[in-house]
């Protein structure tokens, strides 16, 4: 199955893997599908973004530059492991790679050197670029590393693909270096033992209350919606909206 999933259901996956998503502007429709096909899609690929600071980095992917129009990708993993969600569809993020490559991601077979930039890669990957500098040094936090195993199985889950079907930019065009910091060996690895459990766990799913907290407060910070203080509720079977106390062990939903 390589048709590419809806925006709405891109989303989802992602959520129901534990992804905390950041939407931004019409990321849904923004994408580059007047200059070329999107589909069939067959793998997952990341990068970094050789940039810093979160908000600028976000806009960078989303806008492009004058050589290269955005959207640069479609999630931009930030250091905090929220995904910012810039584009759906065609984006400029692999440009040409080597046919022999996506021939064994299709497959799922060991990767051979990639030596050729002959195929059009935005056609048939989907892309997130990692907020880092790329210069070896600029750490790659937990969280940031278990969002991007969490995207690329949630995609994989999608088109029942294996951890395979996920390599980096590095892998796919010649003299490309991203990402450097950790290796898609290693990665791959995270995925495929992910791919083995239910979507969504080994997440932080449980809160513990703090001095002052609200469930509104607690729903704002760790879902993003403080309107969400009611899901929070339901799901540990409060009667009471404040009924909290410190030390108190909530559940949480999803994002
Ligand atoms: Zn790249």
């Amino acid at each position: 199955m390589a048709t590419p999933l809806s925006a709405a259901k891109f989303i989802e996956k992602l959520r129901a893997e534990g992804v905390k998503v950041q939407e931004h502007g019409d990321w849904r429709n923004h994408n580059r599908n007047h200059k070329g096909p999107w589909g069939p899609v067959n793998g997952v690929m990341i990068h970094h973004t050789v940039t810093s600071g979160t908000d600028s980095s976000v806009k960078l992917c989303y806008d492009g530059h004058s050589a290269l129009p955005g959207p640069l990708c479609h999630g931009v993993i930030a250091k905090d492991g929220v995904v910012h969600l810039v584009g759906y569809g065609r984006a400029n993020h692999a440009g040409l790679g080597d046919d022999d490559v996506l021939r064994a991601v299709i497959d799922e077979r060991d990767l051979p050197a990639d030596n050729e930039a002959n195929t059009d890669g935005n056609r048939h990957f989907y892309g997130f670029e990692c907020i880092n500098l790329g210069d070896g040094k600029d750490p790659w936090p937990a969280a940031q590393l278990e969002a991007i195993e969490k995207v690329s199985a949630a995609i994989c889950r999608a088109h029942g693909w294996t951890e395979r079907s996920v390599i980096g930019h590095l892998e796919w065009q010649p003299g490309k270096v991203d990402p450097r910091g950790f290796t898609m060996a290693s990665m791959r690895d995270r995925i495929g033992k992910r791919l083995k459990s239910k979507p969504g766990s080994g997440s932080s799913t449980t809160y513990t209350v703090g001095k002052g907290d609200t469930l509104w407060s607690i729903a704002a910070s760790k879902l993003g919606d403080g309107n969400r203080y009611k899901e929070i509720a339901k799901l540990n079977g409060l009667r009471d909206a404040d009924t909290i106390v410190p030390g108190q062990e909530l559940k949480l939903p999803r994002k």
